[in-house]
């Protein structure tokens, strides 16, 4: 039985104060939920204040990208023992803003995935289609290259570290969200790939959340699809009764 996760993407969204608020109003909604892993994903820049606000708590955290190199001259990047260091567990990669308007490629991200893996970090792999994409009919095979490229060179043993997040790019931040069906349809098609590349005992423990415009009226129908095993929630995680709400409703 594989436990839900549900994870906030902050974005570029809270200054340190307003994360701390945030934090301490999650803190106090969901303590003691234990049902389903929940994780917050702050900006870099407030991501020491809501560990030390964590400390003890039953919420993970971490980052909502990272850059694949050890260290270097690689100006405004962010390694991934400088994450480890705050004491993140976890770290977005290749969200579709990531891939847009910073022409992230399936390359880059199984770059950044395999340094993850490497520091000990579960990276929270998002996969997807465009709205053209869906309506000439690719999704199947966006998604296909997508979680191929992402996962590439991947062992057993490290797929069964990862999530992936399918999040249907038209969905996202557009109040348009994936129908039940819809998103168990490619929950399903991911979960059958997955057992291409590392079989099915694996691909049967690996989560894969929705995301893409969940709010607490639609998550308890997304999360009816039996292959779908949380959520990757942007909006919606930046107020403190709508996220915590989102979880309880994830439960099983
Ligand atoms: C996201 O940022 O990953 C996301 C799904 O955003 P939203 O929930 O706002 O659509």
């Amino acid at each position: 039985m594989r436990k839900p996760i549900i994870a906030g993407n902050w974005k570029m969204y809270k200054t340190s104060g307003e994360a701390l608020e945030l934090v301490n109003g999650l803190k106090s909604e969901l303590k003691g939920e234990s049902a389903v892993d929940i994780v917050v994903c702050p900006p870099f820049t407030a991501i020491a204040k809501v560990a030390d606000a964590l400390k003890g708590s039953n919420i993970g955290y971490g980052a909502q990208d990272m850059y694949w190199e050890e260290e270097g001259a690689f100006t405004g990047e962010v390694a991934p023992k400088m994450i480890t260091d705050l004491g993140c567990g976890y770290c977005i990669i290749g969200h579709s803003e990531r891939r847009t308007y910073f022409h992230e490629t399936n390359d880059t991200v199984n770059k950044k995935v395999k340094a993850a893996l490497k520091h000990g970090l579960t990276p929270i792999v998002c996969v997807g289609e465009r709205l053209e994409e869906r309506d000439s009919g690719k999704t199947f095979d966006v998604v296909k290259d997508h979680v191929e490229g992402g996962l590439s060179g991947l062992t057993k043993e490290d797929a069964l570290k990862v999530v992936i997040a399918y999040e249907p790019v038209w969905a996202i931040g557009t109040g348009r969200t994936a129908t039940p069906e819809q998103a168990q349809e490619v929950h399903k098609y991911i979960r059958s790939l997955l057992g291409k590349m590392f079989g099915e005992e694996v691909s049967s423990k690996v989560r894969i959340q929705y995301g893409g415009s969940v709010k607490p009226d639609n998550v308890k129908a997304i999360m009816a699809g039996p292959d779908i095993d949380g959520a990757l929630v942007g909006g919606a995680s930046l107020n403190v009764k709508d996220f915590a709400e989102i979880v309880r409703q994830s439960k099983r």
